[in-house]
């Protein structure tokens, strides 16, 4: 769903002006709102007042806006009292509309009290259904429908309700009444219960409320309406609530809306009916309608797993007329928002209403097929389609399947719904806190649960898959596990889980904690055993292992990239080290290195010790020797990484770590040495670790990353950078003459002085000059630096009179901006995001404020010097969706990320140039 980077909101207006609006009523054919309204409706309440104006029949209500939960959480949990008059005034509006009244003996209006934010939160707040009810109206419903089992049945929800949401009484202590009345009557299903039972049930809610709250159930519909309304408006700020918004990055400032809506009845008898639904199947894309519902139920029935839905089409037969309309209104929203719409609606008396529509949460895979498939269908040109899918999401499709082979040959154990696709194999765990506990212990898991609950959302997110006993394709484990990617099977009816013996038992098996499984969740079948996955398809195309005509989601993964990648600004590059990395990163559509980290080469095979001997060389000479050693290596290198890029422009970082870290741990050398002194042994060996424990003592630092690095080394020990220079310099001219022109960007790293930069441009210029006069080839290279230092970034102007182009090394920038320790800041960071300190980790996605906007500066002072300076970013920044578009706004020329993040870059930077953030 498209998101600006921050909520815009209306600003005070002047006292003259008309009172500003904070109520806005649906009904008739009527709505004050409209699909635009998302800031200030929410997403439900915007979806219903669109719906209304389009003719649908959505029963009449109004909407609080999200404007009165933030003066309710500013006044502390009050109402200011002129919207308190507001409110009342639009429940006189509604009786009107409705043709019943509030607690009426005759013709009571029952009411929904539902929340509903700008972005979809499934199941994180709350909602209140048959609001209106008390001892009298429940007789007057009974009078008006005739259905005395209805009207209580109705009671008794609202009461459960409002007495857990409201007064927060566990609900457990209504579900042991309600299952202790079922057991009396000798009832299974809930609808077993006749009103006699029913009007049992109410008198025993009643009574836990009187002992559980200390209260009487309020019996005054205006009190019960104030209330829930408070109390949805709480729920804003309830723990999981919280931290859903945490892990997606929703602002807690928005707020949510209520929603005050007339009740329509799927629970009045087999002709009615309640149901949720998706124009297209939101795990794999398929144009198929698909849904579920339940004859004779309420709202959350379907959801709940309490009973077992039945597949929308089983309606066509049920209830043809109310579902041949369903499929027309459900046809006309998706042409209308040109999205797959996600429904609810309701059947009351083979009248079907309509309750929510909103963009689906759909998977990755879903998300390319939907994109492609609605510009097929022309619904959507290329440009709106690239609008359709968060970036972020496109990795789930990069993501490993099991080995066909492999997979086949175990025995399927079980089977459930297909919720999300993916391949996952762990250990179980039935806890979330088990889940985060041993994910953290970097453990692969599985959380296994009879259903999840929205308070899992934190286990979910660890594991590698979710399974559970009971649910449809629309529960909460199947809806939250396809938007977060993550393989899901729901309703494997056949586990059966015993959670406090950790350990479940399926077809003869039992499987406890700790154990290993796999399962698909694409084809629904679970395994009793790790099995090792394979690449996806994406990548076996791409490694040329698979033809890419016999893969569907290659193709459409392709095409929507290639429009992405006409309608971007920015170019991607890759952070690549090695050619075989290099060649992938092309294939993900990389055009160019933006970094490629020359010690990583010094860590091949065999190197190691020729890289010790150059660091242990006490004299010129003997490190010039070794680099002797490595000159061919480092070439050999770099000519296959320019080879693999095929000629686009490749940055090329010369050395950067503190020395010690190619050598071994001073501990580690103490031991050895102790070891042959205690033995007895003397010669050779001893002789060596004592040298090199002597050089690593040297070497030794308080603060290697603030110490002996970067381009320090490169003055130090300018041997090191010449050899570097001549080993790219020799590459570039021997695929010169085998026809492949290339243009090296040698870059220095660390750079905070004009002067530092100064020195080490002439050593490169003159090994460059001495290179193409040896080998009489004329070669085009470029020198430039990374700004990561912020005292380059203030001096940008300078050090562009020597750089020809800047890349900013935010993962440097951040660290030394902030003065965090990137290593160490795990330590406290969460402490910090939990206390509002810090929002979002500046490692992952890029402080704007701070360290973007030395970015800011440092690219407009070296423009300043250098109208045409190239300015790109290579730190893990380049990746991150939200950082492309602050990269975007500040003009920069390329973003570099690795390999696997190129997909994601690529779109993210066309999202960018079209100036929409897309994700949810
Ligand atoms: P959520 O955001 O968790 O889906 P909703 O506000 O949509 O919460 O409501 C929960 C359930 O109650 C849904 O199934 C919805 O269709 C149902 N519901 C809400 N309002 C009404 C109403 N006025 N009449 C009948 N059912 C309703
Ligand atoms: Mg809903
Ligand atoms: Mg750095």
């Amino acid at each position: 769903m498209p998101k600006k980077p921050t909520a815009k909101r209306a600003t005070s207006r002047t006292r003259k002006s008309k009172p500003r609006q904070y109520v806005y009523f649906f009904g008739d054919g009527k709505a004050d709102g409209n699909r635009n309204m998302k800031d200030l409706l929410g997403g439900k309440g915007s979806g219903l007042a669109e719906m209304t104006n389009a003719g649908l029949p959505v029963p009449p209500g109004f909407t609080i806006s999200t404007e009165v939960c933030t003066l309710f959480s500013k006044a502390k949990g009050r109402i200011p009292e002129a919207i308190d008059r507001e409110i009342d005034a639009y429940v006189r509006k509604l009786e009107k509309a409705a043709g019943a009244t509030l607690g009426s003996t005759e013709n009571p209006l029952l009411v929904s009290v539902r929340s509903g934010a700008k972005f979809s939160m499934p199941g994180m707040m709350d909602t209140i259904l048959n609001l209106g009810l008390n001892d009298l109206a429940v007789e007057g419903l009974k009078r008006r429908t005739g259905n005395g089992r209805f009207a209580f049945d109705s009671y008794r929800r609202f009461i459960q309700m409002f007495g857990s949401v409201v007064l927060e009484i566990p609900k457990a202590a209504f579900e042991h009444e309600f299952e202790a009345v079922k057991a009396a009557c000798g009832a299974r299903l809930d609808t077993d219960l006749d009103e006699a039972a029913l009007r049992g049930v109410v008198q025993r809610f009643k009574q836990v409320v009187q002992k559980r709250a200390k209260r009487d159930f309020p019996q005054d519909p205006r009190v019960q309406l104030s209330m829930s309304r408070d109390a949805v408006f709480r729920s804003w700020m309830n723990p999981r609530a919280i931290e859903y918004r945490r892990i997606y990055d929703i602002p807690d400032h928005i707020g949510t809306a209520v929603n005050v809506q007339m009740m329509v009845f799927g629970n009045i008898g087999d002709r009615s009916a309640t149901g949720v639904g998706f124009t297209r199947n939101p795990a794999t894309g398929k144009k198929e309608f698909y849904g579920e519902f339940l004859i004779n139920a309420q709202g959350e029935d379907v959801v709940a797993g309490i009973r077992t839905p039945q597949p929308i089409t089983e309606l066509e037969r049920v209830l043809p007329k109310a579902y041949r309309q369903l499929r027309a209104f459900t046809t006309k929203l998706e042409k209308h928002y040109k999205d797959i719409q996600d429904f609810e609606f309701t059947i009351q008396d083979e009248r079907l209403f309509m309750l929510q529509t909103r963009s689906g949460k759909r998977t990755g895979y879903a998300a390319v097929v939907i994109a492609t498939d609605l510009v097929a269908e022309k619904l959507l040109t290329p440009k709106e389609a690239i609008l359709l899918v968060d970036p972020e999401s496109l990795s789930q499709l990069l993501a490993p399947g099991f080995d066909p082979v492999e997979w086949k040959k175990l025995p399927v154990a079980t089977r459930g719904l297909p919720a999300s696709p993916g391949a996952a194999s762990g250990q179980v765990v039935f806890t979330s806190e088990r889940a985060v506990e041993w994910s953290q212990e970097g453990k692969k898991v599985i959380l296994v649960r009879r259903e999840t609950v929205p308070d899992d959302i934190h286990g979910m997110f660890v594991s590698q898959g979710i399974l559970t006993a009971t649910g449809g394709m629309t529960s909460h484990a199947a809806v939250v596990g396809r938007q977060m990617g993550k393989a899901s099977i729901v309703g494997a009816g056949a586990l059966e889980i015993d959670e406090t013996a950790r350990q479940f038992s399926v077809s003869g098996h039992t499987v406890k904690e700790g154990e290993y499984i796999s399962f698909d969740g694409l084809s629904g079948e679970v395994k009793l055993a790790q099995v090792a996955s394979k690449p996806s398809e994406i990548l076996q195309v791409l490694e040329g292992t698979l033809d890419a005509k016999k893969s569907h989601i290659y193709q459409r993964f392709e095409r929507l990239l290639s429009w992405a990648d006409k309608y971007r600004r920015m170019g991607v590059r890759a952070n690549a080290d090695q050619p075989d990395q290099a060649a992938i990163a092309y294939a993900f559509g990389a055009r160019g290195i933006g970094l490629c980290r020359t010690e990583h080469m010094f860590f091949g095979e065999g190197r190691i010790p020729i890289v010790q001997k150059m660091i242990l060389a006490d004299n010129e000479a003997d490190r010039r020797a070794a680099l002797q050693e490595l000159l061919p290596l480092q070439r050999e290198d770099f000519y296959g990484v320019f080879k693999a890029m095929r000629g686009a422009a490749v940055t090329i970082r010369t050395i950067d770590p503190p020395l010690h870290e190619f050598l071994p741990k001073r501990e580690d050398l103490m031991v050895d040495v102790a070891r042959l002194e205690t033995a007895g042994k003397t010669g050779r060996e001893l002789d060596e670790k004592r040298a090199l424990l002597r050089r690593v003592e040297q070497l030794h630092e308080f603060n290697p990353m603030l110490g002996h690095r970067g381009v320090r080394l490169g003055i130090t020990y300018p041997e090191i950078t010449e050899m570097q220079t001549r080993a790219i310099l020799e590459a570039a001219c021997r695929l010169n003459t085998e026809g492949l022109k290339v243009v090296p960007e040698i870059m220095i790293p660390l750079v905070g002085l004009v002067t530092e930069l100064r020195h080490q441009k002439a050593v490169v210029d003159r090994v460059a000059v001495a290179v193409m006069k040896e080998q009489g080839i004329k070669i085009k290279y470029l020198v430039g630096t990374m700004i990561e230092v912020p005292r380059g970034a203030v001096t940008a102007d300078q050090v562009a009179t020597e750089a020809q182009f800047f890349s900013f090394g935010t993962n440097d920038l951040t660290q030394l901006t902030f003065g965090f320790s990137r290593d160490d800041v795990g330590k406290f960071l969460r402490v910090y995001q939990e206390r509002k300190i810090l929002e979002k980790d500046p490692f992952a996605s890029i402080d704007t404020e701070g360290v973007g906007a030395l970015v800011r500066m440092a690219a407009q002072l070296g423009r300043k010097t250098r109208p045409d300076l190239k300015l790109g970013v290579c730190g893990e920044h380049g990746g991150d969706a939200a950082s492309i578009h602050f990269f975007e706004s500040v003009g920069l020329t390329y973003v570099s990320a690795s390999p696997y993040r190129i997909p994601v870059a690529r779109l993210a930077a066309a999202q960018a140039a079209l100036a929409v953030r897309v994700g949810d």
